[in-house]
């Protein structure tokens, strides 16, 4: 047995990109370890697709993600899970985490935060750099999450710290050749996981889906290291199972900065009708 307790052939791997622009080689290179990993072991390789964002994913990506993960030679089992086709599951979760008094509604404007950080001297900061949330609506009269998120402009917050503290000790996660790595879930301050534009954030459906297609190996970009913390909690706080994780190193441009989807020349397609093949994408990968 390998990976927690979890034999080889039971192991299941996804690939999970967003549709809100064409994938480039660091995506490639985050696809193809997965599959290979899977092959390896003789588990499953999942895609799925992460149409959240329903104002940003296109379908016109959705349908370039399938045609360059062919390219690439990956073969994906049928049908794909798309997440906007399952706002039903994430309106559950949120109920439960509601159920427990862990939700509450949030008025305030991106400016409101933006001023109420800057009054703040050495106001903390989450790992991806925004201010964390000072909590002016956490002690506001309750209301339901059903109600909140028929309300343009409210959000709905996790309260870190009832959240932590109904979790309790000992959250970690294993990582892949690293051991055991504690999670640190109030990094993230009260985040917010929905609101009526955006029925689910990536970090309550990211969690639920693993948990639904039988997730047991988490191979992602080191970038989503940090809110790996968030995931280990909610997912204590659901009573969902904890898969590995595996953060890979992410591809670097020449000037040794990450790809971005917005950099047209380093996507998948412009790099094939330059002539590159797949095993050129493998070998620049490192693979
Ligand atoms: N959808 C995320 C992305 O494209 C990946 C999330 C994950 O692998 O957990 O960056």
């Amino acid at each position: 047995m390998t990976s927690g307790e979890t034999a080889d052939s039971q192991r299941v791997f996804r690939f999970a990109p967003s549709p809100n622009g064409h994938l480039h080689l660091g995506h490639a290179y985050s696809a193809l370890l997965n599959f290979d990993l899977a092959r390896q072991c003789g588990g499953r390789f999942l895609l799925r697709i992460e149409d959240i964002d329903t104002g940003r994913a296109r379908n016109e990506f959705e349908a370039a993600i399938y045609e360059d993960l062919a390219w690439l030679g990956l073969e994906w089992e049928a049908p794909v899970r798309r997440q906007s086709e399952h706002f039903d599951d994430y309106a559950r979760a949120l109920e439960r985490l509601d159920d427990k008094g862990l939700l509450y509604a949030c008025d305030c404007r991106r400016s409101d935060i933006a001023r109420a950080a800057v009054a703040k001297p050495n106001c903390p900061h989450d790992p991806d750099g925004a201010p964390l949330y000072p909590g002016t609506c956490r002690d506001k009269p309750r209301r339901g999450a059903r109600e909140v998120l028929t309300q343009r402009g409210v959000a709905l917050r996790l309260d870190m710290r009832k959240a932590a503290a109904l979790a309790g000790q000992g959250l970690s996660w294993r990582e892949f050749d690293a051991g055991d790595i504690v999670a640190d879930p109030a990094e993230w301050g009260d985040v917010v996981l929905a609101r009526k534009d955006t029925p689910a954030s990536y970090h309550i459906a990211v969690v639920v889906d693993d948990a639904l297609q039988g997730v047991t190996d988490v191979v992602r970009g080191k970038d989503l290291f940090e809110a790996t913390s968030l995931h280990r909690l909610l997912q204590r706080l659901l009573d969902l199972p904890a898969p590995n994780y595996r953060h890979h190193g992410l591809v670097l441009d020449e000037k040794g900065e990450k790809l971005a989807k917005s950099v047209a020349s380093t996507a998948l397609r412009a790099l094939r009708a330059e002539g590159w093949t797949p095993a050129d994408v493998r070998a620049r990968t490192g693979l």
